[in-house]
């Protein structure tokens, strides 16, 4: 960082904890409040439907049916995208692997899917370049590669720029990193990348599902269902205050990714689809090299492996083993697996160790099967990704099956589509549900950040200028934010990571945010990207909990810290 900048910045930081203790009993009057407001609305309303889980499949089919009018209610009995949702490897792509396996159909909806998304965040779905080693001795020839990569292109409808071959010294030229010496040249293509992470992503439905007025809760879990009258009974628990209520509504959607099956043996419902779980890890070390593309390979076992960029850091994974239960940790093999494979390809001066990982994301893949298919399912690699979306008209419930991340916005489609068959009426059918603001909105905002010359404020460590940033994470409301630095400079300072007084105001108002861990992990991605221990010296990291949780800052401190040491606290 030059010296002036970091002057600058080192004094913004000094500043802004300043601000934060005159402001914190301003503050303690708003935490919580949109939770426990919802909670009240959950219990004493009824409701066309309510959504069971607050996964991206959750969090979809609220966004979409709220904005076409319907009376929703959302629960999630973690964090929103605590689960599954914030484990993927945070692309938006057409699954050029599944080529192999002949799924056309597939891809071309996938690419369809990525693009749409493309189109709609133009800010937070970029499209990305993919730089594939293709391995000596490889199953294909290169030639064969070349072409899949043109089908899948064609697939993709040429959305993305243009896919070429290189030769392993055209590879080698393009990324000096690249252990060329086992390869056979190289393929460079395009998919996209989510810009924030996968859980902020879902979360922006969730919140744009709220601004329909739908009613979310995060931390609530459904307990028990039961049929009456034509009308749903669920017995729910807040896990904040212990309490349990009954929320009524006429539809359920049940999103509970990899805890379908769960949920409908326990409310009795029969499925002609099940699923199965594939676990997959990925490890986070610091940047491995500036070139902003996604380095792929393919592993000993021949499947698709990354290293994606993240910010300071580089993501690298991932695996796909066959497992019995969602509830699955990053094992010793899994760690070794990964780090003997980008070793292995890539010539770094010091080979990756254990010590070298910053953080790890560890999930299944929630995989929809037939019933009589689940314990027989072949090739489990070659199981399909699709998703399934199967009602019970007469039960009145859909269930989400399986599906990917990028086809998130089919699946609001085609939520709508059956709840509209169930007999609810949707009072504003062709509503457009997902998506930036226009063109217009955000040209006013970028104007009024001219006006203030908000940019000025951009940290130096700062990949964007702030504008951009904001912009892609708030959307409109990035006005407000603006609007409190030109009425309060001050509000423009950092109080952690890249962010000011003002978005963690503005967080703990309209972010939900319960626990610590609701912040750094899934709001942010600071957990991701600072080890434990710096997370825990970092000067500005108690302002940031008394900004998000006013007078329970310490309990929320401790909580985040104790929890994750295997200390509990009575
Ligand atoms: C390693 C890995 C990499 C991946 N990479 C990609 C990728 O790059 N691109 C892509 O498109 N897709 C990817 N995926 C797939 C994608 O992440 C999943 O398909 C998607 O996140 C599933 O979302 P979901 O909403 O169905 O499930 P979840 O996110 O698991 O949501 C279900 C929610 O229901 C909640 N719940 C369960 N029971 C209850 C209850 N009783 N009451 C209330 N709530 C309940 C859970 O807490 C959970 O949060 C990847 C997946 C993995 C594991």
């Amino acid at each position: 960082m030059p010296e002036q900048h970091y002057m600058h910045f080192f004094s913004l930081e000094k500043r802004g904890r300043a601000v934060v203790r005159e402001l914190k009993v301003i503050r303690s009057v708003n935490v919580m409040q949109l939770r426990n407001q919802n909670v009240e609305q959950l219990a004493s309303r009824d409701f066309d439907v309510l959504v069971i889980g607050g996964g991206i499949n959750g969090a979809v089919s609220a966004a979409a049916l709220a904005a076409k009018g319907a009376n929703v209610a959302l629960i999630e009995q973690r964090d929103f995208a605590g689960f599954t949702s914030q484990e993927s490897s945070n692309l938006a792509w057409g699954g050029i692997k599944y080529l192999e396996t002949f799924e056309f159909g597939l891809v071309r909806q996938l690419c369809q899917s990525r693009n749409r998304l493309m189109r709609h965040y133009p800010s937070t779905v970029r499209e990305i370049r993919f730089l594939t080693t293709i391995p000596k001795g490889f199953r294909h020839h290169p030639l064969v590669l070349w072409l899949g990569a043109w089908v899948y292109w064609l697939m993709g409808k040429g959305f993305t720029q243009t896919p070429h071959y290189l030769s392993a010294q055209q590879l080698q030229r393009e990324e000096a990193l690249l252990n060329t010496d086992l390869s056979r040249g190289g393929l460079e293509y395009s998919d996209a990348y989510l810009e924030d992470n996968d859980a902020r992503f879902a979360f922006q439905f969730v919140r744009a599902a709220m601004d329909h007025g739908c009613f979310a809760a995060n931390y609530v879990q459904a307990l028990d269902m039961r049929r009456d009258n034509g009308h749903w009974r669920v017995q729910a628990r807040d896990a904040v205050s212990g309490h349990t209520f009954a929320i009524r509504a006429r539809l359920l959607i049940n999103a509970t990714g990899p805890f379908v099956d769960d949920l409908n043996r326990q409310s009795g419902q029969r499925t002609e689809h099940q699923h199965v779980f594939s676990k997959g890890i990925h490890l986070i070390v610091n940047r491995l090299t500036s070139n902003r593309r996604v380095l792929a390979f393919f592993a000993n076992d021949g499947r698709l492996f990354f290293a994606i960029p993240m910010g300071s850091r580089t993501c690298i994974g991932t695996t796909d083993t066959r497992v019995g239960t969602p509830f699955v940790a990053v094992t010793d093999d899994d760690r070794q697996f990964v780090l003997d494979t980008i070793n292995q390809r890539l010539r770094l001066d010091t080979p990756l160790t254990r010590q070298d990982i910053i953080a790890e994301r560890c999930g299944v893949r929630p995989l929809a099967v037939m019933q009589e298919a689940a314990d027989n399912s072949g090739d489990f690699l070659k199981l399909s990704r699709q998703h399934m979306v199967e009602a019970d008209r007469q039960q009145a419930v859909l269930s989400i099956f399986g599906g990917k991340l990028t086809d998130c916005l089919n699946v609001g489609d085609e939520v709508c589509v059956e709840v509209q068959a169930m007999g609810i009426r949707l009072p504003r059918p062709r509503q457009r549900w997902y998506g930036e603001a226009d063109a217009s909105v955000k040209e006013a905002f970028l104007q009024q950040a001219r006006d203030i010359d908000l940019d000025r404020y951009t940290p130096a460590s700062a990949s964007e200028p702030l504008s951009a940033r904001l912009w892609r994470r708030y959307g409109a409301v990035a006005m407000h934010l603006v609007e409190a630095i030109r009425a309060e400079p001050k509000q423009a300072e950092i109080v952690m990571g890249a962010y000011m007084h003002c978005e963690l105001q503005q967080a703990a108002e309209r972010e939900m945010i319960v626990k610590l861990e609701d912040f750094l992990r899934r709001r942010t991605t600071l957990a991701l990207e600072m080890r434990r221990e710096d997370l825990k010296q970092d000067a500005g990291l108690m302002d940031t909990c008394t900004l998000l949780f006013g007078a329970e800052a310490q309990s929320k401190y401790d909580e985040y810290f104790h929890a994750r040491d295997g200390v509990t606290h009575s």
